[in-house]
């Protein structure tokens, strides 16, 4: 880990630390989405598969593990289990999710979402060079999505270039989020309902895309909007909260359990 990010990790502790006193605890209704990219060892931003197994453990234990569908149609309802929800989802679509994360999700029967950028499957676009630290890892194969597909994990888009759709024009927009649904839906066969915004924050959504994944036929979408969300929460813009490669066990539980809320807070009058 470098210094300025060993410093900033350092600094949101400090701001944990009081806001744990603050956020209201996780409570039946609310779902967690949880922010993952690469699990690979012995790789400075890759959560280490021993890492990312102890977490499942935590969070099977504390929570309710869902499907997003689920969710959405408040079908899994809980029942006697009154225990907050929490998703698993992954960005970009790295070929060690294969190796390494799926075996552990089937391992505890966690449900996941797998975000696709579909440019870096098909190749030849550029998408690596937008990926920044995560550039220089290797694609999952179609072989791969439909085994994991098989296998329960929920594909989605993430965009066929890894666009900045707050930075794209409304026919820019539109043709991402229709073209990336389009080769999923014809390589997988089956329908893509859901998508999250690459980056993800607020300039990088993006006022009309909402709107336009509506159009497309996209049921949700996650940001990088930092928190919880309700029943109340706006479906197109589902708040999640990152897990880094440097996360201590203490960091992880207390980004899941609301004390690292404080950012969704930053990111709102910021
Ligand atoms: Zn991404």
């Amino acid at each position: 880990m470098g210094k300025a990010v060993a410093f900033r990790q350092q600094v949101k502790r400090g701001w944990a630390a009081l806001y744990r006193h603050l956020a209201a605890p996780r409570q039946a209704g609310d779902l967690v989405v949880l922010t993952y990219h690469s699990i690979l060892p012995d790789e400075t931003f890759s959560t280490p598969p021993d890492v990312f197994a102890r977490q499942l453990e935590y969070l099977v234990e504390r929570f309710r593990l869902v499907s997003l569908d689920a969710w959405l149609q408040r079908a899994e309802g809980g029942g006697a289990d009154q225990r907050p929800a929490a998703l698993v989802s992954f960005d970009d679509g790295y070929e060690n999710f294969f190796r390494f994360a799926f075996p552990l999700l089937q391992k505890f029967e966690v449900p996941a979402l797998l975000f696709i950028t579909t440019g870096l499957v098909t190749g030849g676009c550029g998408v690596a060079a937008r990926l920044g630290m995560y550039g220089h890892l290797p694609p999952l194969s179609w072989g791969q999505l439909r085994e994991l597909q098989a296998g329960g994990v929920t594909i989605g888009s993430h965009t066929h270039r890894h666009c900045d759709l707050g930075q794209a024009t409304r026919a820019e927009a539109a043709e991402e989020l229709t073209y990336s649904k389009k080769i999923l839906e014809d390589q997988l066969e089956a329908p893509i309902k859901f998508f999250a915004y690459p980056w993800g924050y607020r300039q990088n959504i993006g006022r009309e895309t909402p709107s336009l994944l509506r159009e497309a036929g996209y049921l949700a979408a996650c940001s990088s909007l930092w928190g919880k969300n309700t029943a109340a929460t706006d479906p197109y813009l589902l708040r999640r909260v990152r897990v880094d490669a440097w996360d201590t066990p203490e960091d992880f539980r207390a980004k899941v359990e609301g004390a690292w809320d404080f950012i969704g807070l930053y990111q709102k009058f910021s």
